[in-house]
């Protein structure tokens, strides 16, 4: 086989190399190396302040980076001579509280990005809204406040207005921690339903079955580090290093 046949490996959708952030005199990430594939789905798990949500905000340049590269579907985010905007478009990001607008309606919140930035009319917005409304099961709440939905329902709407832009990537930082328990399993259903349709995902979780039952791969970060990571099996089955080990030992 000649070389130009050889197909070349196949391009990670996100690409850490060295990532490094400090806040202050506080380096909080430490070094990250990950490649993430197209339609991968990579769960984070660690203790609080290891420096997960950091990663993930360095992802959609949320926060400034300090030192290394992040390669997002193609764009070096640590460029600064990059379009942060149009990076952000390729990346829908879902936080543990919603942040939806109080004084806007459910559609009106999901239609705000596409018409700000011209992607769409009003009414190719709403129509578009109300298509994203009926995959996360919430057509009948278009025209409610987002004050008259459960937290469950809030959610959903969050995750249908990251969709809004039709971005390539997903982050979800906690998604489901600010939930009463009923609630988790509407949202992590909708995350379910994304990983299917094969969305390149990041999530950081505090729900360790579900890590186990959707992630391809599960990091376990501490201290500014990826500690561990591979497939949920043998990350949750059979964890090699000690802090790991420690870490499943009290969340498990
Ligand atoms: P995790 O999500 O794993 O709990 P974070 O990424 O939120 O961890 O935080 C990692 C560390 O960075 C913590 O020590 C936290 O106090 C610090 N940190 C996070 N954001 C900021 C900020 N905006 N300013 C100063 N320190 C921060
Ligand atoms: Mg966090």
């Amino acid at each position: 086989m000649s070389e130009a046949t050889v197909a070349s490996p196949r391009e990670a959708k996100i690409a850490v190399k060295g990532l490094r952030k400090s806040f202050g005199h506080n380096e909080v990430l430490k070094g990250i190396d990950v490649d993430i594939a197209e339609g991968e789905v990579v769960c984070v798990i660690g203790p609080s302040g290891s420096g997960k949500s950091t990663l993930l905000r360095c992802l959609n340049k949320l926060e400034e980076i300090s030192g290394g590269h992040v390669i997002v579907d193609g764009f070096d985010v640590t460029d600064p001579k990059v379009d942060i905007n149009e990076v952000r478009r390729h990346v829908g990001m879902v936080f543990q509280h919603f942040n939806l607008f109080p004084h806007m309606t459910v559609a009106e919140n999901i239609m705000l990005a596409p018409v700000e930035l011209k992607k769409a009319t009003k009414a190719e917005a709403r129509e578009q809204a109300l298509k994203l409304l009926d995959r996360v099961g919430l057509r009948e709440k278009a025209d409610a406040r987002p004050a008259s939905l459960s937290g469950g329902q809030k959610q959903r709407v969050a995750i249908a207005r990251a969709l809004a832009m039709n971005p390539g990537i997903m982050l979800f930082d906690e998604a489901t921690s600010a939930l009463d328990p009923e609630m988790v399993g509407e949202v992590l259903q909708v995350i379910r339903d994304l990983a299917k349709e094969g969305m390149t995902m990041v999530l950081v979780t505090h729900e360790m079955g579900f890590a186990k039952e959707i992630g391809d791969r599960v990091i376990f970060m501490d201290a500014g580090v990826v500690c561990e990571s591979g497939p949920p099996a043998e990350l949750f089955g059979n964890p090699q290093q000690d802090r790991t080990k420690e870490f499943l030992s009290k969340v498990l």
